[in-house]
C-alpha cells in the first residue's frame, strides 16, 4: 500500500491548510483498510481517518501519527430491489457524493440529488450525516458496512445508525464506514437533472466557491441560522491572517490565500466570542479539528 512520509495536509483539506502528517497511508482496498487500522490499534500509533478533508481543519503542528485515507476505495455498484421500484446504489467509503450522485442520475434513480454539490465522500457524509436543501444522507442511507472499534466489521441498518443533525453512531462510538448502501427509487431523468442544476446553480449563487473553505463552519443553533448571526453582528469579512468570514456567506470562513490553521481557528473563536457577546448564542464548530490548536 502506498505510504507517505510528511505528507502536508493542506493538500488533502479543501481549507488549502494544516501541518503534515508523519505518515499518510492510501489503502486501495477495505481488507488493506482495515489492515493497517489494526496494526496501528495493536501497536498502539494514534491513526485518524479522512475522506475528502472537506470538514476537517488539521493543526498547523501537524498529526503524529498516520493518516488513513479512503480516497481509493470508491466503487459503487447498482443492484435491483426486490420490489420493481427500488435500486440499491453501494459505494465504497471514499467515493465522492458529486460523482455517486451523476451515476445516480444516469441510472435514472431519484434520491441524491441534495447531495451532488456536497464535496465529501460517502464515508464522511454517513459519518456527519452530510444534508442540505431539504435532503440529508440518512433519508436515503440503507446500510453501512462499518469496522468497529473491536476490529470487528459488520453491517448495520440506518435505524441503528443513531443519525441526527450531523451527527451519527459513526461519530460518536468510534465507527469506520468501508461502504455505504443507498436504497433510491426509479425516476424522471430529465426531472432529477433539472432538480441538481437547479442547486448547484443556488450554491454557485451563494456560496463563495471561488475559495477554499470547508463549508458551512458552524452549525446550525436551535432556532437560528450561524450566518444570519454572524452576518447580523457585523462580521461579514472580518479577517484574521489570510482567513476571512466570506463576504458573500456569513457561515463560511474561507482561505483568501495563505491562510495558516491557526488563522483560521482562531478566526473562529473570535466569531464565536463576539456571537455570544451580542446574542447569547453559543456557536458551535461543523469544522472537525484535528491536532492541537
Ligand atoms: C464548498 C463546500 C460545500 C459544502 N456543503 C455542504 C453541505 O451542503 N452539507 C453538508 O452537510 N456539508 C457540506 N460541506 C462539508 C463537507 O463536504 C461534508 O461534511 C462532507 O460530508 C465531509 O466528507 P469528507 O469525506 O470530506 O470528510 P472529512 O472532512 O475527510 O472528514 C470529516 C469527518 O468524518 C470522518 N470520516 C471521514 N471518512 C470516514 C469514514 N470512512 N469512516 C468514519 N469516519 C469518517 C473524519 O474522521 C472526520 O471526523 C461542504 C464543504 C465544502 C468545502
Amino acid at each position: 500500500m502506498e505510504v507517505r512520509e510528511h505528507e502536508p495536509m493542506s493538500r488533502h483539506t479543501t481549507f488549502g491548510a494544516g501541518g503534515a502528517a508523519d505518515w499518510f497511508a492510501i489503502p486501495e482496498s477495505e481488507e488493506e483498510l482495515v489492515t493497517v487500522l489494526t496494526k496501528c490499534r495493536n501497536a498502539g500509533v494514534p491513526w485518524y481517518i479522512i475522506g475528502n478533508g472537506s470538514n476537517l481543519l488539521v493543526s498547523d503542528n501537524g498529526f503524529h501519527g498516520v493518516i488513513v485515507s479512503t480516497e481509493r476505495l470508491c466503487a459503487l455498484t447498482v443492484t435491483p430491489g426486490a420490489d420493481a421500484k427500488t435500486v440499491y446504489l453501494t459505494c465504497g467509503a471514499g467515493a465522492l457524493l458529486p460523482r455517486v450522485a451523476v451515476r445516480a442520475l444516469k441510472e435514472g434513480l431519484t434520491g441524491l440529488e441534495f447531495a451532488a454539490g456536497i464535496p465529501g465522500s460517502v464515508g464522511g457524509a454517513a459519518a456527519m450525516n452530510a444534508g442540505a436543501y431539504g435532503g440529508e444522507i440518512k433519508d436515503v442511507l440503507c446500510s453501512l458496512t462499518v469496522l468497529s472499534p473491536e476490529g470487528n466489521v459488520c453491517e448495520l441498518e440506518t435505524k441503528d445508525l443513531a443519525m441526527g443533525y450531523r451527527t451519527s453512531a459513526v461519530m460518536e462510538q468510534g465507527l469506520l464506514v468501508l461502504k455505504a448502501v443507498f436504497a433510491l427509487e426509479k425516476g424522471d431523468p430529465a426531472a432529477i437533472q433539472s432538480r441538481m442544476e437547479e442547486l448547484l446553480e443556488k450554491r454557485k449563487e451563494k456560496q463563495p466557491l471561488e475559495y477554499p473553505s470547508a463549508g458551512s463552519t458552524f452549525k446550525r443553533p436551535a432556532g437560528y441560522f450561524a450566518g444570519r448571526l454572524i452576518e447580523d453582528a457585523g462580521l461579514k469579512g472580518l479577517s484574521i491572517g489570510g482567513a476571512q468570514v466570506s463576504e458573500k456567506h456569513a457561515g463560511f470562513v474561507i482561505n483568501r490565500g495563505g491562510a495558516s490553521a491557526s488563522d483560521i481557528f482562531c478566526l473562529c473563536e473570535e466569531v464565536k466570542r463576539r456571537v455570544l457577546e451580542r446574542f447569547s448564542v453559543e456557536l458551535e464548530l461543523e469544522v472537525r479539528l484535528l491536532g492541537r490548536f
